[in-house]
């Protein structure tokens, strides 16, 4: 028998022989690709910055390497202004760089959804885009919504970050003040109960320097709003900390007395951001407060960045490592839940909602707007009797 015939397969089979051999005899390397489990989800990150500048997307799941599985990706809503008048020639880039106003900027809605367009089936399923391009205090901002979601269908997941209270910002935005007792808000609040999008807002508890033993400026209004919306999926991103925040024994109890009421199963917390990650981790007093309402509530926690247009995978999960300390108070499962599964758990069950609805609704033209339209405005008028 001539062995160069039967050769080549008996050489394929020695090759596979071989490479599997290599492949197992480096320790890690075949575990580490088919084995290691992302070590998060992050439910909160800004593609672009307040210019809309950002990281191209394909860059992004190459800064999400193995290390981050899913992402909750969006815009920021505001741009901010380069007022020549103001400002000259120095164009500021950040909200804290000019006095010139901040207005918002819808656009960047179709920026993220064609940028999520222009990626593989396969790294889709790792994103969740959410709308974010509307203004809170208009009562069109539901037709908004609605118009993003029919424009691009199969896309978006949820909507946010959004900002009501929010130090520093909310005073500079072009339009008015938004506010937790405006009907524009529980119009968007209905409408994502309705579709089955997950909402993140931003919602500052209280007001930077405030006085000691005060009430927190806003809290009470933002329970009135997540009472009122009992369906809709809620994050409350930051756990509702600004920059300038009060000693943590109140602000844990301020969001325990949260948890532990039925009236709010559908609200859970972000706990993202470098200023919320350096505060928790701040003391042994603090990361004990922060671990020990965490344990006792591992559903209801989530993490994520807030990081904004990073370069390098370091920069981005600058956060996730600040938490160190935390991951090392939180009992496993607890910990396995706040990195990944209770995003997973959130966001599966909002794109089945949302494609549902818009498999069910979208062919429905302008006439549907305006039943809507109606059906809300007898729906407000009921409740504001
Ligand atoms: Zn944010």
């Amino acid at each position: 028998m001539n062995h160069s015939i039967a050769c080549p397969r008996l050489r394929t089979v020695a090759a596979c022989v071989l490479i599997s051999l290599l492949v197992w005899s480096s320790p890690g390397a075949a575990q580490d690709i088919s084995q290691e489990q992302p070590i998060a989800n992050d439910v909160h990150f800004h593609l672009t910055n307040y210019i809309q500048e950002g990281t191209d997307i394909h860059d992004f799941l190459k800064i999400m390497g193995n290390k981050v599985g899913r992402v909750a990706v969006f815009g920021i809503p505001l741009q901010q202004q380069w007022s020549y008048r103001s400002d000259g020639d120095r164009a500021p880039t950040y909200y804290l760089n000019s006095d010139a106003p901040l207005y918002y900027y819808s656009f960047t809605d179709a920026s993220i959804a064609m940028a999520y367009k222009s990626l593989t089936k396969q790294e889709q399923s790792r994103l969740d885009p959410m709308i974010t391009g509307f203004n809170p205090t208009d009562m069109y901002a539901v037709d908004h919504i609605r118009r993003v979601l029919q424009t691009f269908p199969g896309v978006f997941s949820g909507i946010g970050e959004f900002t009501i209270h929010k130090e520093f910002v909310s005073a500079k935005i072009a339009g008015g003040v938004a506010s937790l007792q405006d009907p524009a808000l529980d119009r968007i609040l209905d409408f994502a109960g309705d579709v089955g999008l997950v909402v993140l807002i931003h919602n500052d508890m209280d007001v930077p320097f405030a006085k000691d033993g005060s009430e927190p400026a806003y809290l009470d209004q933002m329970k009135a709003v997540l009472k009122r919306h009992p369906t809709t999926t809620i994050i409350w991103a930051h756990t509702g900390m600004g920059r300038v925040v009060r000693p943590i024994r109140n602000h844990a109890a301020h969001l325990a007395e949260i948890l532990h009421d039925p009236a709010f199963t559908n609200v859970s917390f972000d706990i993202s951001w470098d200023e919320v990650a350096k505060y928790i981790v701040s003391s042994p007093e603090a990361l004990r407060i922060a671990a020990d309402l965490i344990n006792r509530y591992p559903d209801r926690f989530l993490f994520g960045t807030d990081e904004v247009a990073p370069s390098d995978q370091n920069a981005y999960l600058k956060v996730y490592h600040q938490y160190a300390p935390l991951w090392a108070l939180l009992d496993k499962q607890t910990s396995e839940k706040v990195r990944r599964t209770n995003y997973e758990r959130v966001f599966d069950r909002a794109r089945q909602k949302v494609r549902a609805w818009e498999a069910a609704n979208l062919k429905k033209d302008v006439r549907f707007a305006a039943r809507h339209r109606i059906a809300h405005i007898h729906r407000m008028g009921s409740q504001f009797r």
